[in-house]
Parts: C-alpha cells; sequence; structure tokens
C-alpha cells in the first residue's frame, strides 16, 4: 500500500471491521467513551483511535502504540471484512498528496496498474475522510475533522476537544511530536493552483484568465467569467463532489481553481479543514 501510494511510511493507515463488537482484533482495550461513540456513530465516517494490540503490525500503526479502528457502513467493504475475518488496514484509495478518490474512475486514473483489482460501485456519499478522534488520552481529541461533527461527538462525550485548525496551530498547542503524524503531509492537492474566495465579489476584481475554474454553493457576479464552474446544491453536496471536482479541474488542464471557502459549520469544518490543505495549508 505504501509503494502504491507512494505514502510516507510515517503515516499511519486506519484497520477496518466489519462490526464494532470486533474491536479487540485490533485494540488491546476499549475505553468507555471509545465505547459510547462506537455505539452511537458506527458504522459509519468515524474513526476511533486505541491502543493497539501488539499483533498489529508496526507497518501500519508507523511505530505508535496506538492503533485507528473504522467499521465503514458500504454493504460492500462490510462484506470485504465480514470474510477477511481480521482487521483490514485500508487507506485512501489515490496517490498520496493527490486529492482523494471518490470514484472508481478516479481509483484507476491513480492507481491502475499499481493494486492488483479495483470494486466498481457508486460514488462516495460523503466523500471526505473520516473524523479521527484519539480516544487514548484522559479526554477524545479531534485529530481529522470529519462528517460526524465536534458537535455530534460533545453530545455524546461532552469533553471531547478540538486539536485546532491547522497543522502549525497544532504544534504549536501540543508543543510536542503530534501523535497523528499523517496530518503533516501535503494533502489534497490538484495540479491546478487552488485560491480560496471567502467572501465572493459583488463585480470582477480579479483578473480571470480563461484558464481557471470555479466551485462553491453559491454563484456571485464574477462567476461567470469562470470557463469551468460547478454550484453544488448544498454544503452535504460540496463535500461529497469537492475532490472529484478538484479532479476534473485536472482533466481538463486547468491551472487554477477558484475555490468558495465552506461555512465553518456542520460538515463545514471539514471540508473548510480539506479545502485549505488543498491550497497548501
Ligand atoms: P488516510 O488513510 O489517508 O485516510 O489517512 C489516515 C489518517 O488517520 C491519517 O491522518 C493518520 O495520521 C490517521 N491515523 C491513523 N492511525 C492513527 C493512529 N494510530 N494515531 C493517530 N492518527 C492515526
Ligand atoms: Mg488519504
Amino acid at each position: 500500500m505504501f509503494e502504491a501510494k507512494g505514502r510516507p511510511s510515517n503515516n499511519p493507515l486506519i484497520v477496518h471491521l466489519d462490526d464494532g463488537g470486533h474491536w479487540s482484533r485490533a485494540a488491546a482495550e476499549l475505553p468507555l467513551v471509545a465505547n459510547a461513540l462506537l455505539d452511537a456513530f458506527c458504522p459509519g465516517p468515524l474513526t476511533v483511535v486505541l491502543p493497539k494490540l501488539s499483533d498489529i503490525s508496526d507497518l501500519v500503526t508507523a511505530g505508535l502504540d496506538t492503533v485507528g479502528v473504522r467499521v465503514p457502513d458500504h454493504p460492500i467493504a462490510r462484506e470485504i471484512l465480514r470474510i477477511a475475518g481480521v482487521p483490514v488496514a485500508a487507506p485512501s484509495a489515490n496517490r498520496s498528496g493527490r486529492p482523494s478518490g471518490t470514484t472508481w474512475q478516479s481509483v484507476a486514473e491513480d492507481l491502475d496498474g499499481r493494486i492488483d483489482a479495483i470494486f466498481t460501485a457508486d460514488s462516495s456519499s460523503i466523500g471526505i475522510e473520516s473524523t479521527v478522534v484519539d480516544c487514548s488520552g484522559p479526554n477524545p481529541v479531534v485529530l481529522r475533522p470529519g462528517a460526524i461533527t465536534l458537535e455530534q461527538l460533545q453530545q455524546i462525550a461532552p469533553k471531547t476537544e478540538d486539536f485546532g485548525t491547522g497543522e502549525r496551530h497544532r504544534v504549536a498547542l501540543s508543543g510536542k511530536q503530534l501523535n497523528s503524524p499523517g496530518i503533516l503531509h501535503p494533502h489534497y492537492q490538484p495540479s491546478a493552483e487552488v485560491i480560496i474566495v471567502e467572501v465572493l465579489p459583488t463585480e470582477l476584481s480579479i483578473d480571470i484568465s480563461t484558464a481557471s475554474a470555479f466551485c462553491g454553493i453559491e454563484c456571485g457576479a464574477a462567476v461567470d467569467a469562470f470557463a469551468m464552474i460547478k454550484v453544488f446544491a448544498s454544503l452535504e453536496d460540496y463535500a461529497a463532489g469537492f475532490y472529484e471536482f478538484l479532479r476534473e479541474v485536472d482533466r481538463r488542464s486547468f491551472t487554477k481553481v477558484f475555490v468558495q471557502a465552506a461555512p465553518n459549520e456542520g460538515i463545514g469544518r471539514a471540508l473548510r479543514d480539506r479545502q485549505r490543505r488543498a491550497a497548501g495549508g
């Protein structure tokens, strides 16, 4: 997997189970709070970081003494996991650093010839990656925002903390070696330059060449100027379609993509995190 993706070996993989009740196949213990989170959100887009079972390879956890565990809710994924009967390490199916693949065609684009098989199915319904919550310390800490929001987590585990946004901010906050090294690597970046637009201009004040694309959830007056435009019907659609849009921008050889910043609420927080990283931090 590290070879196929070109993934840095210090970026740990998440292991997947068909059922939260099988946690002891991957983890040495299940803290009460992790149990409550699994009950509430699994199967689904939540990864809990737990003390690792010694059987789990150090290659998978990048030498950490914890392991990320997730129970996906896609029927094909769960059937594969059920038949496997062991935890299955599984990253997003993209070349490392690129926007994650959310369709099987995008997976083929990045990995055909580098992996043995591709299961074809509909595109991902959520699009951005799982929320990663470290449950190995005194309070749960969100290491990576995702579709399960901080507010949802706090309803179940009120002491859940946000690690903050921005890698440098996170490093500064923790003041020590990060416990999720993966968040430091460049991620989600298309070849095109990504420019985040916080406030849509009412009239065109920037020089937009014909080689520019735009995506967002509303289109201001300026938007007509772009050669490729995608306006999503909802914030959820925006999150689900964001990576595929970035990939399409590259396929069509646009050199710049203007991205309307997602609102800082619900899944918008996770989408903002990916947008910022797509723009190079
Ligand atoms: P990906 O496979 O691209 O979805 O990335 C997996 C994410 O989970 C990365 O951000 C990793 O840093 C994070 N992760 C996986 N295992 C652990 C762990 N044991 N502790 C902290 N973070 C983890
Ligand atoms: Mg990934």
